[in-house]
């Protein structure tokens, strides 16, 4: 087989190129940036003295091509979490402090007790919820808001926190599938696969640097700055890759792993999401308190996560498009004073940064899901991967490692 050609060293062209090169196929990268990731990166900021992520990001332990593309790139022992599926909240509201507590096993047996639910929630306020997993739901025009009514304690202390995380838009307009998608991939099958593993130390050591090392212990180098900026395309396929000067001939079958965005202006024809949600975090240079959970869900705050790294605090917005534009000194101001009344903590602002993601993920309204395109294409040998193709999944790292993985499968079958 002709060497295969990744564009994008994003999770998703990693992920392809890990598996192409598993069943020995040749591959070369091409990467518009001058380092891979993507969407997931680490660097130093000179303000905070420290190595940090564009955003906290968590997988679940259930989650099997993460646990896949780990394993093979040797960096399995690079997620780190609590050994139980506990989600520790705060209301700040009325101060009030619960955990919730999943248990391993797949009878949410949990759900029987109040004092492993959220607080102020019913059994029967969860039943909708729960259908909504156990039923599965087509890929209909369904959004979470009209399938549970509820606006009370369990809409504002389970629905609103859960799947503003993961759809990354406001919950009532995010797609019912996907969100029935993302339970019945984590929720239906229990606590030990919702486990929150975070990447230790960084996003980098875990996702991308092992990544590289094992690609390049197979002389795959990805071309670091190099854009492509067009497709030369002759009856059904695709015969040029055009990066500023000649074209360069191809043979082989192309992955297409960019930003939607890229991928519209470089395939004709292609329809692709086209809404994004921003996601702020706010990094705070200070150790938090010692035995302060990981990772605690905020209700009625301006940060929604506050997560804890051993010399730092950080705090994600997801859905933050009402903020984003907001002063960074006031915000920094706001999002410390959650900290603060969270952690119990007191005094001034410490050293902070602030990194604001524009287009961090599409907005997954049931919309937006139904313009997310296969990994095949109407090209014999262009293939497509991305959060944002077809995962049946919301934008994940989980779905973004699977959709690499498909369009290899489909490129070696091509
Ligand atoms: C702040 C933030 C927090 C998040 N939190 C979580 C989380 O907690 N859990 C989770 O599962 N997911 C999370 N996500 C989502 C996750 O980061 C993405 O799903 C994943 O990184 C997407 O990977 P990708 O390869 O599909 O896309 P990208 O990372 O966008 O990769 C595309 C690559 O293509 C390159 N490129 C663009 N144009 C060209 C061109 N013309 N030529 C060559 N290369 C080009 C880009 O530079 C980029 O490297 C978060 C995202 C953000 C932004």
């Amino acid at each position: 087989m002709a060497a295969a050609r990744i564009i994008g060293a994003g999770l998703a062209g990693l992920s392809a190129a890990v598996t192409l090169a598993q069943r020995g196929v040749a591959v070369r990268m091409d990467e518009a940036a001058p380092r891979a990731g993507g969407r997931c990166r680490s660097y130093y900021d000179p303000t905070l003295d420290q190595v940090i992520d564009n955003g906290n990001h968590f997988v679940f332990s259930g989650n099997q091509a993460v646990a896949r593309y780990l394993k093979t790139v040797g960096a399995q022992d690079c997620l780190e979490g609590p050994d139980k599926a506990d989600f520790v909240f705060h209301d700040l509201g009325d101060d009030s402090r619960w955990t919730m507590r999943l248990g391993d096993g797949r009878i949410p047996w949990w759900l029987l007790d109040p004092k492993r639910r959220a607080a102020g929630t019913t059994l029967i306020e969860h039943l909708p919820l729960a259908a909504l997993a156990l039923r599965g739901r087509g890929r209909g025009r369904a959004t979470l808001g009209s399938v549970i009514r509820n606006r009370g304690h369990f809409w504002q202390r389970v629905v609103d926190p859960m799947m503003l995380a993961v759809l990354n838009c406001p919950p009532e307009q995010g797609s019912a599938w996907l969100a029935a998608r993302f339970l019945r991939e984590s929720f239906l099958r229990g606590g030990r696969a919702c486990r929150t593993l975070a990447p230790v130390p960084t996003l980098a050591a875990a996702f991308v640097d092992p990544a590289l090392a094992w690609l390049g212990a197979r002389d795959i180098h990805p071309r670091f700055s190099s854009r492509l900026r067009g497709l030369v395309f002759s009856g059904d396929r695709v015969t040029g890759l055009d990066f500023g000067q000649a074209a360069e001939p191809v043979d082989g079958p192309v992955i297409l792993s960019v930003p939607p965005w890229v991928a519209a202006d470089l395939v004709p024809g292609l329809n692709v999401p086209d809404r994004f949600c921003s996601i702020l975090n706010a990094h705070f240079a200070v150790a938090p308190p010692a035995n302060a959970p990981m990772i605690t869900a905020l209700i009625g705050g301006c940060a929604q996560w506050v997560v804890c790294h051993p010399a730092r605090i950080s705090t994600t917005i997801s859905g933050a498009d009402a903020i984003i534009d907001g002063d960074r000194g006031a915000l920094a101001q706001r999002i410390w004073a959650d900290v603060c009344q969270t952690l119990g903590l007191s005094g001034g602002v410490p050293r902070w940064q602030i990194v604001k993601e524009r287009r961090a993920t599409f907005a997954a309204t049931p919309e937006q899901d139904r313009k997310r395109p296969p990994a095949a294409t109407r090209w014999r040998n262009l293939f497509l991967a991305g959060d944002w193709t077809q995962t049946q999944l919301p934008a994940t790292i989980e779905g973004a490692l699977r959709s690499g993985e498909v369009a290899a499968r489909l490129a070696l079958r091509a």
